[in-house]
């Protein structure tokens, strides 16, 4: 038996192969073929697996009755076929007497600046689709497995660390469990893996090695311990821990339509932070409340090119109505720092978690920003959307903001298409700026949603991303708890309610303070809705102390 001992992210038992990932080599190379016979075959055959797999992936939709998703699916594998792109594709080809993959790379790169330069933003859109298949097209030809993870079977997921946006790309459903070399418990592949509830651990070390790939293996979320081929008393202890889980989780599931109230009747709204729609069945699964927290750069996260209007509009439209009229809170684009999205282009930053990022890059490029707003209201009309800003520092910028919003409202309004002109409005308080403004910023919105990830980096001076600072982020710090008092002082003086959506809204160790403090909201990753509710329904909100303050 080897045992590795990590940091556990997020809890639970899985038991399976390990496998370590590795990252798809897609640099293309032109290279001169002696067959050209022979390279057309490749071509055709890898045309044919796209199409098998574009009719599969529009099947799967219609079952969804995601009818959008479907005629988009099919345009794609219309495009496979599309005799201008493919006679482009060959006569690169001859004229250069090279591989398919440079050729369909050069006809994809052409199609899509010859759409990109039209007028219609309609044709312009598409530019994105085509480079979405000639991906796809390539993928087949260098026989890149789509998700990454080449096993029949789900496995434990081990590598040396996992971008969010790799971890996006993966095929979930192939997933028992993340182990990682590097990594920390607030980076955002620790959140999804939160969020997807499967146990993950990070900060291995070099012993998490790859020779260790296939072998059997125990990952315990709780303690953050791999035991690659356990021995016996392991294995005994590990079905047992497994077993008192699953208990356990059969005993909360009679919390299952509580209501989220203390002993004396104080009231929280106990919502859940997601990552895309199809979280939303966890969400009904453990029964949130409501959305506080739709991290929408997932989206963009997860896509090869700007997710287009109508690509948003139907994500958030999914949410909304099947929310069925509970709040849904969608954050706008928070990307920079270790959310790095190719297409963006962004210039390389020293010190990118205080360089440009969130809603910095959306008030620089109005373009983007405008596209998802359009698509944010457009799915107002679906059900209760609420629009969040990320990053917040200045009350400037959500003025800016909010101008955005009244300019799309106009828009839509103008070409006639509904939305709702009450969506609420609300920021995150994640920089101490932000705290320090509360009051003045509290006067602009409709609430405040406390971001403790990135106040803690921020108060604390500690890097969320490093794995080695150990105590010293500590979100319990006084002086994140202190920000936490002053910013809901702030929201309840000015009328607004204040949630909490950083990993903190699930420490059962802090609902005392939050109660105390007065927080409305706790919104937090879906398997955590469960054991909050047992615990406000075992509290009682008037004898909770702010002690942990220090004041
Ligand atoms: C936070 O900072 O606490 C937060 C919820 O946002 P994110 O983790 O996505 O930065
Ligand atoms: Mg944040």
């Amino acid at each position: 038996m080897i045992t590795i001992q990590g940091k556990g992210v997020s809890k639970g038992i899985a038991k399976g192969k390990l496998y370590f990932y590795r990252r798809p080599d897609t640099e293309i190379v032109k290279q001169t073929v002696s067959d050209l016979d022979a390279e057309k075959a490749r071509l055709a055959e890898a045309q044919a697996a796209s199409i098998a797999q574009l009719e599969a992936l529009a099947e799967k939709c219609r079952a969804e009755a995601s009818e959008d998703t479907v005629v988009l699916f099919e345009t794609h594998a219309m495009f496979v076929e599309d005799e201008d792109f493919v006679e482009c594709i060959t006569s690169v080809m001859e004229d250069e007497n090279c591989n398919a993959e440079y050729a369909v790379r050069e006809a994809g790169e052409q199609f899509a600046a010859m759409l990109a330069a039209m007028d219609d933003p309609y044709m312009q859109a598409r530019a994105a689709d085509i480079r979405d298949v000639a991906g796809r097209i390539l993928n087949n030809l260098m026989g890149i497995v789509p998700g990454g993870i080449d096993s029949e079977e789900p496995v434990i997921l081990a590598a040396d660390d996992l971008a969010p946006s790799e971890t996006l790309q993966l095929d979930k459903s192939k997933i028992l469990a993340f182990a990682t070399q590097g990594g920390s418990g607030n980076s955002h592949t620790a959140i999804l893996a939160r969020t997807m509830g499967i146990p993950a651990l990070c900060g291995a070390g070099a012993t998490l090695e790859e020779a260790h790939s296939g072998r059997l293996c125990y990952i315990d979320g709780e303690t953050g311990v791999l035991y690659i081929e356990p021995d016996a008393l392991t294995l005994a202890a590990m079905n047992e821990k497994y077993e008192q889980q699953q208990e356990m989780k059969k005993l909360l599931e009679t919390m299952i339509g509580q209501e989220d109230i203390t002993l004396d009747g104080r009231k929280m709204m106990l919502y859940c932070n997601i990552g895309s729609p199809e979280d939303v069945a966890a969400v009904h699964l453990n029964d949130g409340q409501g959305i506080g927290l739709f991290r929408s750069e997932f989206l963009y996260l997860s896509a090869s090119d700007y997710p287009t209007e109508d690509e948003q509009f139907e994500a958030y439209r999914t949410v909304a109505q099947a929310m069925k009229g509970k709040r849904v809170v969608i954050r706008t684009l928070d990307i920079g720092a270790d959310k790095q999205v190719d297409y963006f282009e962004m210039q390389k930053e020293e010190n990118p978690a205080m360089g440009l990022r969130a809603i910095r890059i959306c008030l620089n490029r109005p373009e983007v920003f405008r596209t998802q707003l359009r698509a944010l209201y457009r799915a107002s009309a679906y059900g209760k959307v609420a629009i969040m800003f990320p990053m917040i520092t200045s009350v400037w910028e959500v003025r800016e903001c909010k101008r955005a919003c009244q300019k799309v409202m106009a828009e839509l309004k103008a070409e006639g298409i509904p939305f709702n002109a009450e969506t609420e409005i609300g920021i995150m308080i994640e920089t101490p700026s932000a705290v320090l403004i509360a009051d003045a910023l509290a006067k602009e919105v409709d609430f405040f949603s406390v971001g403790t990830n990135d106040l803690t980096q921020y108060t604390l001076a500690c890097d969320r991303q490093a794995n080695d600072l150990g105590k010293f982020f500590d979100p319990h710090h006084p002086a994140v708890l202190r920000a936490l008092k002053m910013a809901t002082d702030a929201a309840h003086a000015a009328g607004i309610w204040i949630g909490i959506c950083g990993e903190l809204g699930a420490d059962l160790e802090m609902l005392p303070t939050f109660l105390a403090i007065g927080i409305d909201e706790l919104s937090v990753s879906p398997a955590a809705v469960l054991p909050l509710r047992a615990a406000i329904r075992q509290s009682i909100a008037k004898t909770c102390t702010l002690e942990k303050l220090g004041c």
